[in-house]
């Protein structure tokens, strides 16, 4: 079997890692920061509207176990909050270490503070083909501040860095470096793997001529909110707390990533969510204004630092890419989540993290590519997103399934349904049944 070489440990590189060791390959899993789950860290939020549909295919499909994980580690189940129904909230405090330990299990090599700073390709052969590559160049920076260089090969390769950061684009396009879970001043910035392979990255634009999109949410400690908003929180996993009209503000709403969650009560309201730490879903609030309010009066920032100030630029560094999840004029190089397309979240990245990890894994063995039918909404998302890039307003456009057009899509095409059995039939008619385990 194959060497396969995974760039990036958030919830797409942990998926592609499942699919690829699970096929029998040597694989490594690189990650820059200390942590494996990236955004995941910070997220919680699974099975709100149609995404409860695509878990359910994934885990129809064979790929069920990052999902087996997520509901195992929900502290609350079934909520319905504004605009979203049957969420759960799994516990972002506690999960890293389970997938972490889940990961090592199956045998997956994870190297951690170990960032990816370029790729080798192989010698070009003069015809007009494919690029393929042949190896990382990678930096281990675990000692203080000093970097040592090293060259890992591999006979197929996942991309999924993710589109956060670096501090530059941090800098550039939002209110600055907020410190956020992906901690580049210690661990050093992403990189664009498949831009240093020579394509040219999408980058995401908002309305008023910017780019990128400040990520939508920030956490507050917990333990610092009142004793009444603790005990709803504990209670009905969500709180919705009216604002004040002096601190609506509505403009912050198209600034932000998540449009499944630019909804007039996201601006005229507190809401929160609880994952373990109190996840106040709008991208920043000024901090004396939110302590003006009562409940909040003691209130920090557990994530970013500077919540109250800013937060992560996404979408800065999306790679184009086939139905194979394959990267652009690369034979061998495979992307998923935020870096395979304007993908919003945890179950969007898994969904195209496991593609792009089967794949990469089929590419190493010398089988045929497989791809996900439009007859499933995991396989309508990846070609919807693609085709909807190629108009002229496709890098305004994010893609989830929990909300925005394309859950409005779903909706329309009648692929959104919680009913697990007509969900199984329709994996089965598509011929996708198991699918991740036809090695
Ligand atoms: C604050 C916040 C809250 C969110 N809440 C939710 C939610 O509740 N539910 C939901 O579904 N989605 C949520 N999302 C969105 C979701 O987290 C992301 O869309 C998804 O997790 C992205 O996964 P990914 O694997 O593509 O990228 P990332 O999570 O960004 O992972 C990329 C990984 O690659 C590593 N990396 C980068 N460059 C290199 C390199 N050169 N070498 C090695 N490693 C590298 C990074 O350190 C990181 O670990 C949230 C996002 C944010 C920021």
């Amino acid at each position: 079997m194959g060497r396969i070489v995974i760039a990036g440990g958030g919830w797409a590189g942990c998926a592609a890692a499942v699919r690829a060791v699970k096929a029998g390959h040597e694989t490594v899993l690189i990650e820059k920061t200390d942590m494996l789950l990236g955004l995941g860290n910070v997220g919680g939020i699974m099975r709100n509207n149609g995404r409860f549909t695509a878990a359910e295919e994934n885990i129809a499909m064979g790929a069920g176990e990052l999902f087996e994980i997520t509901d195992r580690m929900s502290t609350h189940v079934n909520v319905d909050f504004p605009g979203h129904k049957h969420a759960s909230f799994y516990d972002v405090t506690m999960i890293e270490p389970e997938v972490r330990r889940y990961l090592a299990g199956l045998g997956v090599k994870l190297r951690f503070m170990c960032r990816a700073v370029d790729v080798i390709t192989e010698e070009s052969t003069g015809k007009e083909e494919p690029r393929k590559l042949k190896a990382l160049k990678v930096l281990n920076g675990a000692d203080g501040n000093k970097y040592e260089e090293e060259i890992i090969e591999g006979d197929a390769f996942v991309e999924a860095t993710g589109s956060a950061g670096p501090m530059g684009n941090c800098a550039g396009h939002g209110n600055g470096c907020a410190m956020c879970i992906l901690r580049c001043p210690a661990f050093g910035p992403r990189v664009s793997l498949t831009a240093k392979a020579g394509n040219p990255d999408l980058t995401g634009q908002r309305p008023g001529d910017l780019m990128g999109a400040f990520s939508g949410s920030c956490k507050l400690e917990k333990s610092t909110l009142s004793k009444t908003l603790r005990k709803k929180l504990k209670k009905y996993g969500f709180a919705v707390v009216p604002l004040p009209a002096d601190l609506v503000n509505r403009g912050k709403l198209s600034q932000k990533v998540c449009q499944q969650y630019a909804l007039p009560e996201f601006a005229e309201n507190i809401i929160l969510i609880d994952t373990g730490q109190a996840k106040l879903m709008t991208s920043y609030f000024n901090l004396e204004q939110l302590r003006s309010i009562e409940g909040f009066e003691n209130v920090r920032f557990s994530d970013p630092y500077a919540g109250g100030k800013g937060n992560s630029m996404r979408y800065m560094a999306v790679g184009e890419r086939d139905e194979f999840m394959r990267a652009k004029n690369i034979s061998n190089l495979f992307l998923g989540g935020e870096k395979s397309g304007f993908f919003v979240g945890h179950t969007e990245a898994i969904t195209t993290g496991s593609l792009a990890g089967a794949n990469a894994g089929r590419a190493a063995a010398g089988r045929p590519l497989i791809t996900l039918p439009p007859q499933l909404a995991c396989g309508d998302l990846l070609s919807y997103a693609a085709g909807r890039l190629r108009e002229p307003d496709g890098l305004f456009r994010r893609f989830t399934f929990a909300g925005g057009e394309y859950f409005e899509r779903m909706k329309k095409l009648g692929l959104y349904t919680t009913d697990r059995e007509l969900i199984r039939k329709r994996v089965e008619d598509a011929g996708m049944l198991d699918i991740y385990n036809h090695l």
